[in-house]
């Protein structure tokens, strides 16, 4: 197939050499274009715009946010031919997406919403858990890529944003149990009992979950750099939950405390760090990690 990518951060990279790999026509665009030398070298084609990179069967972006999916989206429109399908892995607004199928539709494309969970890490050996929406026909098109990069896509119907809309609810939980998991080890650690057994005894037993080991284990060993998932992303993504809450007149009030405690982070210049480090929080808020 041609394909498009658009979009090598941290999680664009990781994803895009599988299907140079699995012997697509990969044509690449990055902002910073030197990011992309490296998939150049292993056989992808340059683009210069991300007009370029669109003329294919599908283009995916994967960029960090609504404002610089909406910067490359014009060049998309004007470039993707009738019948081939826009590809969105990036979180973003459910607003944005609704944007998004509308004009697509509007010119004979798809617009598929896939947004991902999972690290670089995962990303890396094609091991993301993808929730999509779209159309039969276009997911249909999507699938076979989809499947090279994720362990698992489920399909919550043909409305896109719907898959938006998971993704930050997931996004919710993952933030939420950060904050709970820097509240408890602040609270064991301050009293005299190990975190290291702590977590190694809950996650061995109640909390048997592959997120809650290793986000555990990141806030025990304190690796918050280099990021895999920033605050600042995390902070972006709690922002787009509350709105999409507010429009459809949902309470989430545990969702304005999480924002406010990584607009703390952020503000304090740690918003490229791991979400996890939102657990040095709960230290200084005992006076037991002064910066
Ligand atoms: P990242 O490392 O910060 O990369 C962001 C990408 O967006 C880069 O390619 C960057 O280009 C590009 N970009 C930013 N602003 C732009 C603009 N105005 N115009 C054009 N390009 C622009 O982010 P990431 O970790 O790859 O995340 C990408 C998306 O996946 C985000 O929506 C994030 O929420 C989501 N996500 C991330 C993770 C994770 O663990 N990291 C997991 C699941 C989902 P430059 O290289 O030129 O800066």
């Amino acid at each position: 197939m041609k394909v498009g990518f658009i979009g090598l951060g941290s999680m664009g990279a990781a994803i895009a050499p599988i299907l140079v790999t699995a012997g697509h026509e990969v044509t690449v665009w990055n902002r910073s274009p030197e990011k992309a030398d490296s998939l150049i070298a292993r056989g992808a084609i340059r683009a210069t715009t991300p007009a370029e990179a669109s003329g294919g069967d599908v283009v995916f972006t994967m960029l960090s946010d609504d404002a610089a999916v909406e910067g490359v989206s014009q060049d998309i429109l004007i470039n993707l031919p009738a019948g081939s399908v826009h590809i969105s892995l990036s979180t973003i607004s459910v607003a944005l997406a609704d944007k998004l199928i509308a004009a697509h539709a509007a010119k004979g494309q798809h617009f598929v919403s896939a947004p991902v969970f999972g690290r670089p890490a995962a990303a890396a050996e094609g091991k993301l858990f993808i929730a999509a929406a779209g159309k039969p026909e276009a997911i249909a098109k999507a699938m076979p890529l989809l499947e090279l990069i994720g362990q698992k896509i489920e399909v919550f119907g043909e409305k896109p944003s719907a898959a938006n809309l998971v993704k930050l609810a997931g996004n919710f939980l993952i933030v939420s149990l950060t904050e709970t998991l820097g509240e408890a080890m602040a609270l064991v650690d301050t009293g005299g009992a190990s975190k290291a057994q702590f977590l190694d005894f809950l996650t061995s037993t109640l909390f048997n979950t592959p997120i809650y080991k290793n986000y555990g284990a990141m806030i025990v060993n304190e690796t918050f750099d280099p990021a895999g998932f920033g605050a600042a992303l995390a902070a972006k993504d709690m922002r787009l939950a509350g709105e999409a809450a507010e429009s459809l007149r949902v309470s989430m009030p545990l969702n304005d405390l999480l924002r406010a405690r990584l607009e703390r982070l952020i503000d304090g210049g740690e918003g490229h760090l791991d979400l996890t480090a939102l657990s040095l929080l709960a230290k200084r808020d005992i006076g037991r990690d002064i910066k």
